[in-house]
């Protein structure tokens, strides 16, 4: 879709909006699910980037505590604990502007990624930038999805990162098409950002080829230290109007509504559902922000009536239309 499509989408009255959205929902997802991901930091903290957002940049103060790469067996033990819980999807995260082939923290993700592949969950990784030999080995050790994102619209990426491109983060992408891999990637609201830009950022996604299986729609969680932490969150109505314009504008991808949902009400969320995500990250902590508890988002998911995929009911059910 192009930006005047996108905007025309965007600026309708709210409720003819997710009217339409949900129409489009229904028409791609049989049934109500909401896929539940868990999310593991592997590797925290000490970045070399610049990333404005992020607790884990190396460049700000933020308290973070620094940890080396996790150890295989400890992280089959986190994987083993988010299937228990209901998880269909393992994300594994590390605080690295990228990583190469050959080096001994990749072959130490890789064998992460065998064992967890075997536990019967999509698996996927967030590893920074990488280029096409990494991607086929990643994808060859059994990784379902890589996640990458772009994080905000092409014009202010630049406000917001100055050690890394917005079209370095496009060639990670084409590398992992290429191998055959998954993109999931989405961006993150309230940075300081107008409208305009969240729809540029749906508009660069949209006309990805492949479109990307999943798009993360993460609200700022304005960490102490980094320069926006002092960033007021956006109104939940403009959340829910971007749900409901990313699911028109990629009806067959799983919207997931990713970090910031602790901030929101039950009520909010459950119009972020209506509007088109369907699915969340899950379990007690995000990466290094707090995430509401698992309890708590089961009770919830039981209370709105959207069945949960189980482990007997693995993501494979998921219909996608053409
Ligand atoms: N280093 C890798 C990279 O940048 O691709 C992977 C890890 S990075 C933490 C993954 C994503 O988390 C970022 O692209 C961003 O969208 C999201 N993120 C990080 N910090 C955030 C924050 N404070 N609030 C919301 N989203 C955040
Ligand atoms: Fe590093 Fe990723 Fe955080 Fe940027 S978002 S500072 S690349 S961990």
């Amino acid at each position: 879709m192009n930006f005047a499509d996108l905007k025309r989408l965007y600026d309708q009255p709210l409720f003819d909006l997710i009217s339409q959205s949900r129409a489009a929902h229904l028409q791609h997802w049989r049934g109500e699910q909401v896929q539940r991901c868990s999310l593991l930091s592997i590797k925290t903290g000490g970045c070399s980037e610049d990333c404005a957002y992020c607790a884990q940049s190396a460049h700000y103060s933020t308290g973070l505590e620094r940890e080396d790469l996790m150890p295989v067996d400890e992280i089959m033990t986190a994987a083993k604990r988010a299937r228990a819980q209901g998880a269909t999807r393992f994300c594994m995260g590390a605080a690295w502007r990228g990583v190469r082939e050959g080096t001994p923290k990749f072959e130490q993700v890789l064998e992460a990624i065998r064992e967890v592949s075997q536990l019967g969950m999509e698996v996927c990784v967030t590893l920074g930038q990488i280029g096409p030999n990494e991607a086929r080995r990643l994808k060859e050790a059994g990784v379902t999805a890589y996640n990458h994102n772009i994080d905000t619209s092409p014009e202010f990426y630049p406000e917001i990162v100055s050690t890394h491109t917005f079209a370095d983060r496009l060639t990670t992408i084409a590398a992992v098409q290429e191998s055959g891999m998954s993109v999931c990637c989405g961006g993150i609201v309230g940075l300081g950002e107008s409208p305009n830009d969240r729809l540029r950022m749906l508009e660069v996604l949209s006309n990805f080829d492949p479109a990307p299986e999943s798009v993360p729609i993460n609200c700022l969680m304005a960490m102490p230290g980094t320069p926006l932490a002092e960033q007021p969150p956006i109104d939940i109505f403009d959340l829910v109007r971007l749900i409901a314009v990313t699911r028109l504008a990629l009806p067959k991808a799983r919207v997931r509504l990713a970090a910031g949902r602790a901030r929101l009400s039950r009520e909010g969320q459950a119009l972020c559902f209506f509007a088109g995500a369907n699915s969340i990250f899950y379990g007690d902590k995000l990466l290094t922000a707090e995430n509401p508890a698992a309890d708590a988002d089961r009770a919830l998911l039981r209370q709105l009536d959207l069945a949960v995929e189980a482990e007997e009911n693995p993501p494979a059910v998921r219909e996608i239309s053409d």
